[in-house]
């Protein structure tokens, strides 16, 4: 079962004084809520150190905007992998769609960054989302495709990547994906990792959406089963309001696989489905039955490409 993962991503917000108060309000409007999601900080490179003094005490982690594929040397108004593990970062984004937009960022720049941020220990999200003239004109699939085979072209790792789908015309702009428009581009994601990983990643890599979250539609976007979660732009800036999102995200960490496991990613065989849905119970021993191949039919519990 796939924990959420909630990061917040302030972009070019916040002074480093500014950047201290948010994260410390973040964690007042957190309270002791949100043990059932993993939660991320993404400040300015000048707050890293400030903001990772703050979540100290915190289970929150320190996220990192960028890096760059060298460990030193002239590539003035750059930062390294090295340099971000150093300050305390456990995740750094890599391939935002502002990067590529605006700063010239390829597939094939984005796949050295992750190669250098895994090298150096960190830990992965790779960003990836189609336009909405590419959505228009009906290339979304093909778009992601490249986008998610090329980012992590040569990368074994697998493990310690996470993947946002963002697209781009829901970024900041007040328009979100639906609910099943987002996951359906989740699948097709999660099936890709499949064929180039295995079945485990499958079952395993965590895929975020980002794109206007906000509390209003948190609940709803993260009760689909192939949406682990939220990487959040404007919303993250309120305190509240990301408190609210964890918290939609902790609660449907746990609710919607058995209360509505229909919609769960890996149907199991037939009788799986009556008991998931008679006993919530029955369906949560399911769940953790060690093996993915059923005792009862004899066939896989998952298979790629499900939809
Ligand atoms: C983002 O920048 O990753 C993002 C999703 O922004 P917003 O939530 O503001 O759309």
């Amino acid at each position: 079962m796939r924990k959420k993962i909630v990061v917040g991503n302030w972009k070019m917000n916040n002074t480093v004084a500014e950047s201290v108060t948010l994260a410390t309000d973040v964690i007042e409007a957190l309270g002791e809520g949100f043990s059932g999601c993993d939660v991320g900080l993404a400040p300015t490179y000048l707050a890293l150190d400030a903001v990772g003094q703050v979540l100290e005490e915190s289970d929150i982690q320190l996220v990192a905007q960028n890096c760059h594929y060298e460990n030193d040397g002239a590539f003035t108004g750059e930062v390294s992998a090295r340099m971000i593990n150093a300050i305390g970062c456990s995740y750094v984004i890599i391939g935002h769609s502002e990067r590529r937009q605006y700063f010239g960022e390829t597939n094939a720049t984005v796949n050295l960054r992750i190669k250098k941020a895994l090298t150096e220990g960190l830990k992965v999200i790779l960003c990836v989302g189609e336009t909405l003239a590419e959505r228009e004109s009906g290339v979304t699939e093909t778009v992601i495709s490249t986008q998610v085979r090329e980012g992590l072209e040569g990368i074994s790792h697998i493990g310690a990547i996470v993947i946002a789908y963002e697209p781009v015309w829901a970024i900041g702009t007040g328009k979100t994906a639906s609910s099943a428009q987002a996951d359906e581009v989740h699948l097709f994601i999660r099936t890709i990792i499949g064929e180039l990983y295995g079945e485990p990643a499958f079952r395993l890599v965590r895929i975020q959406y980002g794109g206007s979250v906000k509390p209003s539609n948190a609940a709803e976007l993260f009760a689909m089963p192939n949406i682990d979660g939220g990487l959040i732009g404007g919303a993250s800036l309120n305190a509240e309001d990301f408190a609210a999102i964890i918290h939609a995200a902790s609660v449907s960490y746990v609710l919607p696989r058995y209360w509505d496991s229909e919609r769960a990613l890996c149907p199991g065989p037939k009788i799986g489905f009556p008991l998931a849905k008679s006993a919530p119970w029955a369906a949560i021993l399911w769940e953790i039955i060690p093996s993915r191949t059923s005792f009862l039919s004899g066939r896989p519990r998952c298979s790629f490409g499900v939809t």
